[in-house]
């Protein structure tokens, strides 16, 4: 199961997650949402579950499994 799981429709291609992960697990895709914004892409090999890309998104992109 993914560490984050995400809901790509919310994505606005802000790139405040991108910036704070702190082990560089998150791009982005080469497709657009339906809002027309490059969404975000998680590497789950590389991604420590830490929440930061939770608490950081401000349109609720992000969830962490087993935590609200
Ligand atoms: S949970 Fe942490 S390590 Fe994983 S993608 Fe989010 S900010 Fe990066
Ligand atoms: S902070 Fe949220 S809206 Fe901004 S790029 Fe990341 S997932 Fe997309």
């Amino acid at each position: 199961m993914s560490k984050v799981l995400t809901k790509p429709q919310r994505c606005k291609q802000c790139g405040l997650c991108v910036a704070v992960c702190p082990k560089k697990a998150i791009s982005f895709s080469s497709e657009i949402n339906t809002a027309g914004y490059l969404f975000t892409v998680i590497d789950d090999e590389a991604c420590i579950a830490c929440g930061i890309c939770y608490t950081t998104c401000p349109d609720g992109v992000y969830e962490i499994p087993g935590t609200k």
